[in-house]
């Protein structure tokens, strides 16, 4: 699969005019000459979400079906959505991804990723709570399984593993 990088805005949303580049309090940014505004790049919010079963001693993993990372396991999760409030976004893509639903979701860590494709990506990495039911993937996964944690695979994302740790001491 063909990767394409994130490329910086060229025109002006507003007027369509073409941008350049201006120093603000010494940060290079994206300026509309026209508009005489600034155009701010800035980090993209992601969730992770880390379930474990009944027993505490399998985790929910996904295959990833797109870039990055694909093909390979890793928590369920995704970009959140413009309009949708943090811990509803987290349910949205558990349920996308594994078809299961949770009777909480807990923030319990903020990781920043620097994604070649992205650019920078904060993660929300949420714990959810009494997840059961066997996974069914859909939406942006290939499979879905729980794992035992003396078992798990390489995971994607070296913040993932992280999460995973940090959720077992909650
Ligand atoms: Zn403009």
């Amino acid at each position: 699969m063909m990767v394409k990088k994130k490329q910086p805005k060229i025109y002006c949303c507003y007027c369509s005019e073409k941008l350049t580049y201006h120093m603000e309090e010494g940060v290079k940014r994206l300026y509309c000459s026209d508009c005489r505004m600034y155009h701010y790049e800035n980090p993209l919010p992601a969730y992770a979400v880390v379930a474990f079963d009944e027993s505490g001693e399998r985790v929910l993993l996904i295959k990833r079906g797109v870039e990055p990372g694909a093909g390979m396991w890793a928590l369920p999760g995704g970009f959140m959505e413009v309009d949708e409030g943090l811990a509803a976004g987290a349910a949205r893509e558990l349920q996308e991804e594994t078809g299961l639903e949770a009777q909480s979701f807990q923030l319990i860590e903020l990781h920043s990723h620097m994604s070649d494709i992205y650019g920078q990506v904060i993660i929300l990495g949420y714990l959810a709570e009494g997840v059961s039911g066997e996974p069914k993937a859909a939406g942006d996964a290939r499979d879905a399984k729980w794992y035992p944690l003396d078992e798990m695979p390489l995971l994607a994302f070296e913040s993932h593993r992280a999460l995973i740790e940090k959720a077992r001491e909650v």
